[in-house]
C-alpha cells in the first residue's frame, strides 16, 4: 500500500465515523505537544523522505526539541507546516471521537500499526539536526 493509498483510507475510516479534528480557534493543537500527546509521532521511511523532499535544503529533520514543547513543525500560528505529508501517526489523532474503542478507531489504528510494521516505524534521533530553522524564524 502506497502512502498516498493509506492517506486517504484513513481519511475514508475519519469521514464515515464520529472521528475527526474539531479544530477551532480555541484549540492550541495540543495534539502536537509532547507533553499532551505523550511523545513524537512514529515516522517510518517512505514519511521521513517525503518530509525531506518537503524541506529540500534539509538534510534530516526531527519533531520535538529539548526543552520546547511543540512539534517542530508547528507553526507560531498553531497550524503544522507540513500539513500536507504529516505523519500517519498526526492523521489518527482526534479529539472528537464518539469512542475511543469505536470500530473506526481500531480500524485507522490497525491500518497505521500494520504500515509501521511493515516500514519499521522509529522516532528520530534529535542531535543530528539541531541547528534547522525554517525560513524567517531566529
Ligand atoms: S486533533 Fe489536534 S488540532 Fe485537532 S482539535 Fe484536537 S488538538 Fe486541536
Ligand atoms: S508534524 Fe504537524 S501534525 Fe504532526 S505533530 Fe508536528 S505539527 Fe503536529
Amino acid at each position: 500500500m502506497t502512502l498516498e493509498v493509506l492517506w486517504s483510507r484513513l481519511a475514508d475510516i475519519a469521514a464515515k465515523s464520529g472521528m475527526k479534528c474539531g479544530r477551532s480557534d480555541k484549540c492550541n493543537a495540543e495534539c502536537c505537544r509532547p507533553s499532551v500527546s505523550g511523545g513524537e509521532p512514529g515516522v517510518t521511511h517512505p514519511e521521513i523522505e517525503l518530509i525531506n523532499s518537503f524541506l529540500a535544503k534539509h538534510r534530516g529533520f526531527r519533531f520535538y526539541e529539548a526543552g520546547i514543547d511543540s512539534c517542530k513543525f508547528l507553526g507560531k500560528n498553531g497550524k503544522c507546516r507540513i500539513y500536507a505529508i504529516r505523519p500517519i501517526d498526526c492523521r489518527v489523532h482526534f479529539c472528537k471521537d464518539e469512542s475511543l474503542a469505536s470500530q473506526s478507531n481500531r480500524n485507522a489504528s490497525n491500518l497505521v500499526e500494520d504500515y509501521h510494521s511493515r516500514h519499521e516505524a522509529e522516532f528520530m534521533e534529535t542531535e543530528l539536526i539541531d541547528s534547522f530553522r525554517f525560513s524567517g524564524e531566529g
